[in-house]
């Protein structure tokens, strides 16, 4: 949806197609950073998701029984006076997105999906599910970790691996005590709470496995239930508030960087589709979100699409890397239950350089 946004408004027509028929996203929650909210400033959406989310720099960092033990400033003078973390409803950050969007007047096709991608030249023709087809000077594939588009652009690309943790989600109603980013480390695993509303937060718990593991739904909330003991503060007060109705979101986590070009002719995969991360930067719907917002930006500078594409590539392959190089080390860094300090400067030097403008 960003590259859509920037592209509509850099005077281009947009078809945009989602394989999902209602184009839905699930329930979770989402930590966003200060990058994220000057990119979104940039696509004209930040004062709806400041509107309807959370800001608040910092990151506090707790001990497993819930004692403050120290913080990590986010703020930093390349974010001028956008806040630098905030937090915001998958859902609502997905209406605001649209909404933009479809203002845009863009031709969206929903329940549609990629069948062929056919080189001819300066353009490119796509086959749709539809069975309609037509050629374009630009396509786009972003569509996720498992991207089909990648598959078509590069067949020998690396396949999503597995990162060894399960990531817990948990929405509930933000606590009194909660008014930033927290991370509780030091216990078992590392576990955070993040506002996404002035009423909402949710928790994150990322438990180490060696191979991924399916929870069945059923009995979820009583093995985060066990997972969560041990804990105390505010986490122990989640514990005791666990049940069957709670809103829990459990999936393994899973890595992919689609080589060092994402630029086949005049196609290009940003995204997840180009460079999938684990989450401990809180950074990969944000990645996403500033391609498409340079990818606009690049389109709209040059008169040729495969320059603006070898433009984007330069301004977009060691930042995105960053994100899914650091993120993995701090992984690593939670599995092997290293010290907390260990594991936040990875975080802080990391969070630091994605600061800077690219
Ligand atoms: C546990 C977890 C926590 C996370 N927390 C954060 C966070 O706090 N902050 C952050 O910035 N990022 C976070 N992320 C990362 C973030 O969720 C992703 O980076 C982001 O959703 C990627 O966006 P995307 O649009 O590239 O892909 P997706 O969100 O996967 O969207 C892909 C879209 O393409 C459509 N699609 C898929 N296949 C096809 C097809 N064949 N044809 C047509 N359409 C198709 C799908 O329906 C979907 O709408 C987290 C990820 C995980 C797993």
């Amino acid at each position: 949806m960003s590259a859509a946004i920037a592209l509509r408004r850099a005077g281009l027509a947009v078809d945009l197609i989602d394989r999902d028929p209602h184009w839905r996203v699930y329930g979770a929650g989402i930590t966003i950073t200060g990058p994220t909210l000057r990119a979104m400033g940039k696509l004209g959406i930040l004062d709806e998701v400041l509107r309807q989310g959370y800001a608040a720099d910092g990151i506090d960092i707790r001990s497993a029984d819930g004692k403050p033990m120290f913080s990590i400033e986010t703020q930093n003078e390349a974010l001028g006076d956008i806040p630098s973390a905030g937090g915001i409803l998958r859902p609502t950050l997905h209406r605001i997105m649209s909404e933009a969007l479809l203002a845009l007047e863009p031709r969206v096709q929903l329940g549609v999906t990629v069948e062929a991608i056919e080189w001819q030249g300066a353009r490119t023709g796509v086959t749709f599910s539809n069975d309609q087809s037509c050629a374009y000077d630009l396509v786009v594939g972003a569509d996720g970790i498992y991207s089909q588009i990648r598959q078509h652009l590069f067949p020998d690309a690396p396949r999503p691996q597995y990162a060894g943790q399960l990531c817990w989600r948990l929405m509930m109603e933000r606590h009194p005590d909660i008014e930033r980013r927290t991370f509780f480390l030091g216990g078992p695993a590392k576990v955070g709470l993040n506002p996404v509303s002035r009423d909402q937060m949710y928790m994150f718990y990322l438990e180490a496995q060696p191979e991924p593991v399916w929870r069945e739904e059923e009995t979820q909330h009583s093995v985060l239930g066990s997972l969560l003991e041990g804990y105390g503060g505010v986490l122990s007060d989640v514990r005791h508030h666990l049940g069957a109705a709670s809103n829990i979101v459990c999936r393994p986590l899973e890595t992919v960087l689609a080589g060092e070009n994402w630029v086949r002719e005049n196609a290009v995969l940003i995204g997840d589709a180009a460079h999938a991360t684990t989450p401990q930067l809180a950074s990969g719907a944000g990645m996403g979100i500033e391609d498409g917002l340079v990818l606009g930006e690049e389109i709209a500078r040059h008169e040729d699409v495969r320059q603006a594409l070898s433009s984007f590539m330069r301004r977009r392959y060691a930042r995105c890397k960053l994100v899914v190089d650091s993120s993995l080390e701090i992984s690593r860094l939670e599995r092997e239950r290293s010290a907390p300090l260990e594991q936040t400067k990875v975080v802080e030097r990391a969070l630091a350089s994605l600061n800077q403008e690219f």
